[in-house]
This record gives structure tokens, C-alpha cells and sequence, in this order.
């Protein structure tokens, strides 16, 4: 075992971690955590401090840590055959498997899974699979692309153009220009109190209509969004939103993928977030919670209507030009499998809907009256609280305070982890799906001990 010291010193003369504030973690103002164990709910540093992670990694190690029957089934994989591709059909029995099991698991309407290693390449494939369905019926020009803002597909160029939060494209040159962002279904933080949830979801869909006939519908090829808001602040949709903005992009041959990176495979308490809220997406983005995270894997799941027509464009054109190295990746497939088959046979997406049901009604208990809290939102194991300075007259804080950040580290000292969501004062909580009703309470109690810390 390496040195607690070595390892902190190789840390930062070679380790380049993804969204990290690069400078101060080379200078060594910010620490180096590393993360050495976990067993369900929790996760264990190096150090031997023990944390009740109710992120779940990044809202992905959905059956919990430590799961031997994941961990056999991609030993014996990787026993029998490490790897081999899935070009020119070829395919492996978990690979064959899997995808039979997410078909049978997805939305009705749906034909066949594209498999990928992460959300943002998912997301890669479905931009290229609706430009290539748009040639294919000859209409060239349709290939602009509406997300939302806070909407958060990708760290890819056009995965990262249909993220809508600045940090993701400031100094990168994006978003891209055939990306167009609309507005985000987030009610609180709407200024206008005096619209009610309906009018809103009305005001958005009439936005999302302005501004395709501005643009022009034959410019529009799809529009992309997440079941419900994740990293933008986990924010459900205000009611009748995905009906309201159906009818719009069907009123326009407009097509829907529905981004399940985060709620696809339960995290709402049913198994996709297409089904929760009776959307009818073309393509329905999948990684994170298809293997809990214990291998990377993705797939693009392809509607029949846009399946009929890549046939035709390769009936025409030859052999689809897009394809992975590690599409259908053996021990990812594998890992998936064994995945898929413990959320049935321990019905984890019904105790991810009865935890999560009581997770969001404690934390209302315990903070809904807060002088600081705006909001407690949330559906399945998704929570979120949003703090503010002022709740009467929803004055936020100022961003410098950094008063999320804080709170969560407030947390972490109480072997808490929820995350700080990247853009306002917001802990977001997306627990693994087997947490129990008592890691709940210590989950509000660590929140309400926190917030009373760090605002008195
Ligand atoms: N879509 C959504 C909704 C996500 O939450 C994420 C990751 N947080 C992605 C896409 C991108 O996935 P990845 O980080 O695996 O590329």
C-alpha cells in the first residue's frame, strides 16, 4: 500500500480530475479524497472514515456498493472473454441478453438498443442517429437540436452545446450552432410568483412554439430533455409539462429523446421516466443506473419510427458509419445483466419509491418551515433543498457565498454526502436505491444539523 503523503504527491504532479478547479487542487488548497471501499449504502476513505453517500456516486450505484453478484458476474466474463467487438454483427451472449432485457424493461414503441460506454457518447450517437434519419428522408435542413436551459446531456462538443449551464461552455467555444436552448421548467425560480403551475407549464409551451416558428420547423430536428432536471438542480417538471410539450413538437414532426441517463432503470420509482410522466420519445438515452456503475455502459434505446428508416438509409448506403470500440462491452454487458436482475429480485425500484417517498416527507417535516428554504422538491430518490436568503421575498444568495458548497462540506463532516448542485444554493440527494428508512433520517438530521451550522 502506498503512503497516505506519496499518494497525495502523485495526486497532484499527475492526476488531472474532471471538473476540478485545477489550480487549487495543483496547489494543494483543496484535498485530495480518496476513496478506498463500500458496502450498500455507504463508502469508506482511506483514512477509515465511514460516509452514508446519498448521491450514490454520481446518481449511478443504484443497487448500493459492494454487490458480489455484480462483481462474479464480470470476474466470469472476464474469465471466459474479456472483450470482443460487436462490429458486422457480431454480438456476446451478455451483450444479446442485455439488450433483450432493456427492450423488455422500456417504453412501448421502442426496437433496439445501441450500446455505448457513457451518457455524453449515448447522447453523441443520438444527435448523429437523428441527422442521419433526416437525410435519409431528404430533408437536409432539419437537424437543429432545443434543450433546455440547465439541462445536462453531456461533457462531449455537442453533448456539452445541449448541457445548458454556462460553466460547460464558457472558454470552450460552445454550445455549438445547431444547438438552440429554451427555457427551463423550474418553477421556483421563476419571477413571476403569480403564475400558477398550469399557466406555467402553458408559458412554456408556448415559448418552446415561438421559437420554432422563429427558427422554423423545418430547421428543428429534435428536442432533448431529462425526465426530471437533474444536475440543473433537481426540479420535476411543473404539472402537465411533458403532455404540453408533446403536442408541440408533434404539432411540428419535431422528435423527442427523452435523456434517462439519471431516472432510467427506477430512480423515480418506476422503471423509466418516459413511462412516469406518459412521454413518447423517439430515443431514450441510457447509462448510469444500467450497471449501478460497476462497469461503464450506455445505450442509445432507438423508437421503431426512426428504426424503419436507418434501415432504409443503410439499404441504401451501406453499413452505418458509427461504431465504438467498446460498443456492447462484454463485462459492462455482463455487469448489466447481473444488474438489471437484482433491482427485480429485490424490488429495489419499490423501495426506491417508498425511501425516497419518505426521504422527500422528512425532509419537509424537518426543514419546510426554514427561514432558509425555498423549496423541497422531488420524486422517487430524487430530493433536492433549495436555500435562499430571504424566503418570503425568494432572494437568493449571493453566488460568492458559496453557502451550497458549505452545507454539503458541513455534511461530509457529519459523514453525510449530498451534493452541492453546480449552479445556486441547492443539496441535491439521489440515494442508492437500497437505503433504508433509518439511513433516511440520518440523512435530514445530518442536513438540518448543517444548514443550522453554516446559517445559524
Ligand atoms: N445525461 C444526463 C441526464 C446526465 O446526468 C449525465 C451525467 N451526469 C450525462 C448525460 C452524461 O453522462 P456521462 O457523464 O456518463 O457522460
Amino acid at each position: 500500500m502506498l503512503k497516505n503523503d506519496m499518494l497525495d504527491q502523485w495526486d497532484r504532479e499527475t492526476f488531472f480530475h474532471p471538473s476540478t478547479h485545477l489550480a487549487q487542487h495543483a496547489r494543494g488548497e483543496s484535498p485530495t479524497r480518496v476513496i478506498s471501499g463500500g458496502q450498500g449504502s455507504h463508502i469508506v476513505d482511506r483514512d477509515g472514515n465511514r460516509f452514508l453517500d446519498a448521491f450514490a456516486g454520481l446518481y449511478c450505484v443504484n443497487v448500493g456498493y459492494g454487490r458480489t453478484e455484480i462483481a462474479e458476474a464480470i470476474a466470469e466474463q472476464a474469465r471466459e472473454l474479456a472483450y470482443y467487438h460487436a462490429y458486422v454483427g457480431h454480438g456476446t451472449e451478455a451483450s444479446i441478453r442485455l439488450a433483450k432485457m432493456i427492450l423488455d424493461r422500456a417504453p412501448k414503441g421502442m426496437s433496439k438498443v445501441y450500446f455505448g460506454l457513457s451518457g455524453s457518447d449515448a447522447n453523441e450517437t443520438n444527435i448523429k442517429l437523428i441527422w442521419y434519419y433526416n437525410n435519409i428522408l431528404g430533408r437536409p435542413e432539419k437537424k437543429k437540436i432545443i434543450s433546455r436551459w440547465r439541462g445536462y446531456h453531456g461533457s462531449g462538443l455537442m453533448t456539452g452545446s445541449l448541457t445548458g449551464l454556462e460553466l460547460f461552455h464558457r472558454k470552450f467555444d460552445l454550445p455549438l450552432t445547431q444547438v438552440v436552448h429554451t427555457e427551463a421548467p423550474y418553477y421556483y425560480r421563476r419571477r413571476d410568483a403569480d403564475m400558477g403551475e398550469q399557466a406555467f407549464t402553458a408559458h412554456l409551451a408556448a415559448e418552446l412554439e415561438a421559437l420554432i416558428e422563429r427558427e422554423g420547423a423545418d430547421t428543428i430536428a429534435a428536442f432533448i430533455g431529462e425526465p426530471v432536471l437533474g444536475t440543473g438542480g433537481i426540479v420535476p417538471p411543473p404539472a402537465g409539462y411533458w403532455q404540453a410539450i408533446q403536442a408541440v413538437l408533434d404539432r411540428h414532426d419535431i422528435l423527442l429523446v427523452a435523456d434517462e441517463v439519471v431516472t432510467g432503470f427506477g430512480r423515480l420509482g418506476s422503471m423509466f421516466g418516459s413511462d412516469h410522466y406518459g412521454m413518447k420519445p423517439d430515443l431514450i438515452t441510457i447509462a448510469k443506473g444500467l450497471t449501478s456503475a460497476y462497469a461503464p455502459l450506455s445505450g442509445s434505446i432507438v423508437g421503431e419510427r426512426m428504426w424503419k428508416v436507418l434501415e432504409q438509409g443503410t439499404d441504401e448506403n451501406g453499413p452505418i458509419g458509427h461504431g465504438w470500440t467498446y460498443s456492447a462491452h462484454p463485462i459492462g454487458a455482463a455487469a448489466g445483466v447481473a444488474n438489471l436482475k437484482l433491482i427485480d429480485d429485490l424490488d429495489l425500484i419499490g423501495n426506491a419509491a417508498q425511501v425516497g417517498a419518505e426521504l422527500n416527507a422528512q425532509m419537509r417535516a424537518a426543514l419546510g418551515n426554514h427561514a432558509n428554504v425555498g423549496e423541497i422538491r422531488g420524486e422517487g430518490m430524487l430530493c433536492a433543498v433549495e436555500l435562499v436568503e430571504d424566503r418570503d421575498n425568494r432572494v437568493f444568495f449571493d453566488p460568492s457565498r458559496k453557502i451550497g458548497p458549505a452545507i454539503s462540506a458541513a455534511m461530509a463532516d457529519r459523514g453525510v454526502i449530498a451534493r452541492a448542485m453546480p449552479q445556486g444554493d441547492i443539496i441535491g440527494y439521489a440515494p442508492p436505491f437500497c437505503m433504508t428508512r433509518q439511513e433516511a433520517e440520518t440523512v435530514v438530521s445530518a442536513t438540518v444539523d448543517a444548514i443550522k451550522q453554516v446559517l445559524g
